[in-house]
C-alpha cells in the first residue's frame, strides 16, 4: 500500500488487527518532534519547524505530542504518517523504520480494549476528558476519510463536515490536556467537565456506538 499521499489521515486506519497494535506501540514510543529531530529537521523549542512537505521559509509546522500539523500546506498526521511522507515509503515501512531507528520492540504488550490513554494524566477528570476526546477523534478521522467528497463540487456529507469542523478543536483540546503544562491540562479538564461538554460528548458517542456498523 502506498504512503497516504496527503499525509492527512492517521495511519491507524489503513491497516487492521495486529499491525494497528504495532503502530500504537510505535506512536506511544516516538513523538513527531523526536522523529523530526532524528531525521535532521531543526525544531524550535516551541515545537515549530520548517515544513518538509512544502517550500517553507519560516517554520509553519507544529509538532505536537502525538500529531503534526502544517499551517502552510495543511499536512497533518501522526509520527508514522510523518516518517512515511518524509521518506516516500509506505506506512508499514515507516513503522519498521521508526522501530529500527529508535530501538523499539514493535511487538506490543497485551492491551485491554480500553482506548490508549497515554501520558498517564494524574487526575481522573483529565483522564476521562482525554478518553472521551480520543474516542471522538477516532470517529472524526474515520468520517474524514470515509465521507470525503469524491470530487470538488460534490455535496458535502454531514459527517465529513462535522469532522472538518471539529478536528482542529478536538486536537487542540487534547493538546492542552496532554501537554507539559499541567495547570493548563487541569483548567481544560475543569472547563470541559463543568460545562457538561465531556458528559454530552460521551452520551453522543454512546449513540454512535449503538450503530457501530456505521462506524467500524
Ligand atoms: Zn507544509
Amino acid at each position: 500500500m502506498p504512503a497516504n499521499p496527503s499525509g492527512y489521515f492517521s495511519s491507524q486506519y489503513f491497516y487492521g488487527g495486529k499491525i494497528m497494535r504495532v503502530f500504537e506501540t510505535i506512536k506511544a514510543a516516538v513523538t513527531p518532534m523526536q522523529a523530526a529531530e532524528h531525521y535532521g529537521l531543526r525544531v524550535l523549542p516551541n515545537g515549530m519547524t520548517c515544513c518538509p512537505f512544502h517550500k517553507d521559509r519560516h517554520p509553519s509546522m507544529k509538532l505536537n505530542k502525538d500529531y503534526f500539523f502544517c499551517f502552510g500546506c495543511g499536512a497533518s498526521g501522526d509520527v508514522i504518517d510523518f516518517t512515511a511522507r518524509l521518506f516516500g515509503i509506505s506506512l508499514k515501512d515507516a513503522a519498521e523504520k521508526l522501530a529500527a531507528d529508535f530501538s523499539i520492540n514493535p511487538r506490543p504488550p497485551e492491551q485491554s480494549e480500553i482506548p490508549n490513554c497515554h501520558a498517564e494524566p494524574t487526575r481522573d477528570r483529565e483522564r476521562l476528558c482525554v478518553c472521551v476526546l480520543q474516542e471522538y477523534l477516532r470517529h472524526l478521522r474515520i468520517w474524514q476519510l470515509r465521507y470525503r467528497p469524491e470530487k470538488p463540487g460534490y455535496p458535502i456529507h454531514p459527517r465529513f463536515a462535522e469532522a472538518m469542523k471539529a478536528l482542529p478543536t478536538v486536537n487542540h483540546l487534547l493538546d492542552c490536556l496532554l501537554g507539559n503544562d499541567l495547570l493548563l491540562a487541569e483548567k481544560t479538564a475543569e472547563m470541559l467537565c463543568e460545562e457538561g461538554y465531556t458528559r454530552r460528548l460521551s452520551e453522543y458517542l454512546g449513540t454512535l456506538s449503538e450503530k457501530e456498523g456505521d462506524c467500524a
